[in-house]
């Protein structure tokens, strides 16, 4: 095209009245997919994602959010979105992914091929002398900008657009959001786009959704009548099957209506019809310009619920472990829901086993005692405590807990509960030296909790076994005198810590006055990631209970009395 083609055509193109259809109907048989189910979209293969598409056309929609799970459609949702934008309703457009590499990836590969592909698009790209007009990062189209960038402030600055389109925002980094959104400048017809799977609750994508009036796509009971959303709570299996996958294939989504005995069974068919006739409905009032739309991977009917089942059960065996880290996962990525740390950690409630503190403050024996361990945590300016019994089948009782003023008061209570200088450990991740010198003092030994999660044994066939501390090592104070310091796995005992704490295997008990503080402190650290690099993570900085009460299960653990699995030869 010579340059007053391109005019003419852009003439044409801003001029032409705006299509009279809505988007997804629009989009549909027309936008050509670069990876998609059929070659060009289909509106019917993912419809609820209809609302959602239609919302760009929608002037009083200034704000939208989508929230929803991962493989059903959305990027392919986009792809038709910008071909109806640059051709029936244009205006600069900028599009945010998670990083630049992302976003110029996709720019590259499928969405220059949707708009070269499909018919209305295809004569609006840029081409010959203004070939440079189209690059991975940009395509200055005769009638109007787009823009793409990742969600960074260099990206973000100084450009004002018409829409923004914001692409897994759980991601971004906080306050990225509202970078994005100043692009907009209040302009009275301005569109901001947020779409993503769940993030976390509390983070800025939480805040966002939290705001608009939420829509739930959602299904009409054959039986009943009753509109409801595709819920997990809904989803009902025969638990009592031992064989995982025969269990999984007895699920079934149960009607909400308690009073309705509707079943939807895990057939394509029955669900693709339910889904074909769904419609979202709202659910909160939010702002009235901003409009949230949700849905579960319930609705998708490509994906069996018994694969889904399955999913979720291994989720839980990992939480029964001490790992929330799938059930996260499946929360935002299957359910699109935000995920807190506190809701879903699965813990037991703590309670009291019937003795009171003041039973032993004089140093009595608990019947079963066969061993009692003070462990420290030292602090800049005072000290953490537990001491704790323990039998030999590895049952034991909490006997006190608290925090110390001065090393003299720490000395007076382990004599006062008849604790064994060597029973005595302390943390020397703090003070090293200070705590070396009173350890040589005292008589007692130090403890170091680090990141490794075995230490190598020697044994009488000289092949070495691994344990989840070291053995201890001679250390010496900047005075010359001599004390002893073990390193622990932090991982390992944090988890066994977890099971004890969650009361799965051996008693560990806690008196019925064992206070709000130390409540607190036990439940302060969550753990986060998978396998060997997961970590325990700090929710609070009030965590003394928590590492006391660790340092307790690796002397418990160096007596034989508990058991650790990290005892195997490697
Ligand atoms: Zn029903």
């Amino acid at each position: 095209m010579n340059k007053t083609e391109i005019l003419f055509s852009a003439f044409r193109s801003a001029c032409r009245p705006p299509a009279k259809t809505t988007p997804s109907e629009w989009a549909t048989g027309r936008v050509s997919l670069y990876e998609g189910l059929s070659p060009t979209y289909e509106a019917d293969s993912a419809p609820w994602l209809k609302e959602p598409l239609d919302a760009f056309a929608d002037i009083d929609a200034k704000e939208v959010c989508l929230l929803a799970p991962v493989g059903t459609g959305k990027t392919t949702m986009i792809e038709a979105a910008l071909a109806f934008i640059v051709s029936e309703d244009p205006g600069g457009t900028m599009i945010v992914g998670q990083t630049d590499a992302d976003i110029k990836d996709w720019s590259e590969t499928r969405m220059q091929y949707t708009l070269r592909n499909t018919k209305e698009t295809a004569s609006l790209l840029p081409t010959g002398k203004h070939r440079h007009k189209l690059r991975k990062d940009a395509i200055i189209f005769p009638h109007m900008s787009m823009f793409l960038t990742g969600a960074n402030i260099s990206g973000l600055q100084a450009k004002s657009m018409r829409r923004v389109l914001c692409d897994e925002v759980w991601t971004w980094d906080k306050g990225m959001i509202r970078e994005a959104q100043g692009r907009l400048h209040d302009r009275w017809n301005r569109q901001f786009y947020l779409l993503s799977q769940g993030g976390y609750v509390g983070d800025d994508w939480h805040k966002k959704w939290a705001a608009t009036s939420q829509h739930e796509f959602s299904f009409c009971c054959p039986a009943c009548e009753t509109w409801q959303g595709w819920r997990w709570e809904n989803v009902v299996y025969d638990d009592s099957i031992a064989d995982r996958v025969t269990m999984a294939q007895t699920a079934r989504i149960k009607c909400s209506n308690a009073d309705c005995d509707y079943h939807i069974d895990d057939k394509p068919q029955v669900r693709r019809q339910l889904a074909t006739a769904g419609k979202y409905i709202q659910q909160t009032d939010g702002m009235p310009d901003s409009k949230g739309y949700h849905y579960s991977a319930l609705a998708n009917w490509r994906l069996p619920l018994w694969r889904l089942v399955i999913e979720r059960c291994e989720a839980m065996d990992e939480v029964n472990r001490g790992n929330l880290d799938l059930l996260r996962q499946f929360i935002q990525k299957r359910l699109a829901d935000f995920w807190s740390d506190e809701q879903e950690d699965n813990r037991a409630i703590l309670t009291g086993s019937g003795y009171s503190l003041a039973e032993y403050d004089d140093g009595e024996k608990w019947e079963d005692e066969t061993h009692r361990f003070m462990t420290i945590d030292r602090q800049q300016d005072h000290f953490w405590a537990v001491i704790r019994a323990w039998s030999n089948d590895g049952s034991s009782r909490m006997l006190w807990f608290g925090k110390i003023d001065t090393w003299e008061r720490v000395k007076v209570i382990q004599e006062k509960y008849k604790v064994e200088n060597r029973k005595t450990q302390i943390d020397c991740g703090y003070q090293k030296d200070e705590v070396y010198k009173r350890c040589a003092q005292y008589g007692w030994l130090a403890l170091r909790g680090d990141q490794r999660d075995n230490y190598p044994h020697p044994t009488k066939s000289g092949k070495p076994i691994y344990k989840s501390y070291s053995r201890y090592q001679n250390v010496n104070a900047s005075d010359g005198k001599k004390t002893m310091v073990c390193f622990w796995s932090n991982l390992a005992h944090k988890d066994i810590l977890f099971q004890l704490r969650n009361q799965k295997g051996v008693s560990w008990e806690i008196p019925e006055d064992a206070g709000r503080e130390y409540l607190r402190q036990i439940d302060a650290e969550v753990r986060r990631g998978e396998g060997k690099t997961a970590v325990w993570k700090k929710k609070h900085n009030d965590n003394h209970a928590t590492d006391c009460e660790a340092m307790q299960t690796v002397l418990a653990s160096m007596l034989g009395i508990i058991g650790t699995q990290q005892d195997t030869e490697e």
